[in-house]
């Protein structure tokens, strides 16, 4: 069996509230053997040499769209849902150079299943790339943000939303969304900003409805999450059992007591707000956004406050797709300039994210979990930005990235596999 010994400066194991190291790692196949100031060397084990680096479990960014690009989302209609898939590969493989060994895709315009085809491809081992965890489509009463109908004329009936607006239907979409492979129901309880004819100060399902979908995916054994905005959509999120509440843009305090309570996570999504406010400030924020973010930008920072100064469960999400993929290792640094600690902020990434996907083998550093470890130079406690400087990337036991020399008496022949291009 293919082992790796990795000698690490500092650790942070996903769930201890510092720093520990220096410590080595045995990985044996796809999986963390040992761990300890010094461990065996199995007989042509590779080591590593991490020593002047910080070591984490792999990041999981629990919000991307790999197959949705907001820049040019009505052009990419006319794309073939292969041609979606294909991109979307290309996208999360760069994205993994940044650390981020686990995505969950929260959601494609397109009619059929390009996200799904593609986590199944990547777990198959025909391509290589981050884990996928999906939510194919984006549930979501007509007029709701997942209504995409307003990007066009009223006169195309273009298949790139997943609609409902009775129960009858709602059920039909969610166990249609079961058939199909998703592992996780994702849908849209408010209005959003990007969106045309929406407003994230309202909430578009009725409790019924939201009742019926929720229910129906519980019988199913899948999980919910939900697109919110208002005050009163967190809430009815959090009352109708969403394992995990996305944006959460404008939430007050009765809601974060009410998600502390429920175990609910959020996904605070504020890297997106701090591009938000660039692209105000720069008049390119598109047109239907303005209204609604310049009306809404100083509650949104006030409830991100908030949610710092709170208890709740808070995990990595980015939306890239919505902006670009390479800003996505940013949402660490917007984190803590709204006021989570620096460790918080690495849990959410790690151990936080893991927990909300129900995967108690990834976001932690120790025996029997798997071998998602990257490395970066510098303390991330004490700045936050050595994140974005991550430059030694393992999956599965597999090296991706790899700067840092190995040390030459034991160098074997590399399992290096063909790496995404330096970012
Ligand atoms: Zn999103």
């Amino acid at each position: 069996m293919r082992a790796t010994v990795l000698m690490c400066g500092k650790i942070f194991d996903g769930v201890a509230e510092e720093l520990a190291g220096p410590a080595e790692i045995l990985v044996e196949g796809k999986r963390i053997k040992g761990m300890g100031r010094s461990v065996s060397r199995p007989p042509g084990a590779e080591v590593i040499d991490l020593s002047g680096r910080t070591v984490s479990p792999g990041f999981i960014d629990t919000h991307v769209h790999l197959t949705m690009d907001a820049s040019r989302l009505v052009l990419q209609t006319l794309e073939s849902s292969a041609s979606k898939a294909l991109k979307g590969l290309s996208l999360a493989r760069e994205y993994m150079a940044y650390g981020f060994t686990t995505l969950r895709d929260l959601g494609s315009a397109d009619p059929e299943w390009p996200s799904i085809d593609l986590r199944n491809a990547i777990n198959a081992g025909f391509v290589e790339g981050p884990r996928l965890i999906v939510a194919a489509h984006i549930l979501s009463a007509s007029a709701g943000h997942g209504d995409l109908g307003g990007f066009y004329n009223s006169r195309w009936t273009i298949p790139v939303s997943a609609i409902a607006d009775d129960a009858g239907s709602i059920k039909a979409l969610v166990r249609r969304e079961h058939t199909f492979g998703s592992d996780w129901i994702k849908t849209t309880n408010t209005g959003g900003y990007f969106s045309a004819g929406d407003d994230p100060a309202r909430v578009t399902w009725f409790d019924n409805e939201m009742e019926v979908l929720t229910s129906t995916a519980r019988q199913l054994g899948m999980p919910v999450a939900v697109h919110t905005g208002a005050a009163e959509g967190c809430k009815q999120a959090i009352r109708f059992g969403a394992r995990s509440i996305e944006h959460a843009y404008l939430i007050d305090s009765e809601g974060l007591q009410m998600a502390e309570q429920a175990g609910a996570y959020i996904v605070p999504t504020m890297q997106m707000t701090q591009e938000d406010l660039q692209e105000l400030e720069t008049g390119t924020l598109p047109c239907q956004a303005v209204w609604k973010f310049r009306r809404d930008n100083e509650k949104i920072l006030a409830s991100q406050r908030l949610l710092a100064g709170s208890q709740v469960k808070v995990a990595y999400g980015t939306d890239c797709g919505m902006f670009p993929f390479r800003h996505g290792i940013l949402e660490f640094q917007a984190m803590v300039k709204a006021g989570l600690s620096a460790i918080r902020a690495l849990k959410a990434a790690t151990s936080v994210a893991a927990e909300l996907l129900g995967r108690d083998d990834l976001g932690v550093l120790a025996p029997d979990k798997l071998a998602d470890i990257v490395a970066m130079p510098g303390d991330p406690i004490a700045d936050i930005g050595a994140t974005a400087k991550v430059d030694f990337v393992m999956k599965d036991g597999i090296v991706y990235r790899e700067s840092p020399r190995r040390s030459d008496a034991s160098v074997r022949a590399s399992n290096k596999r063909t790496a995404p291009q330096n970012v």
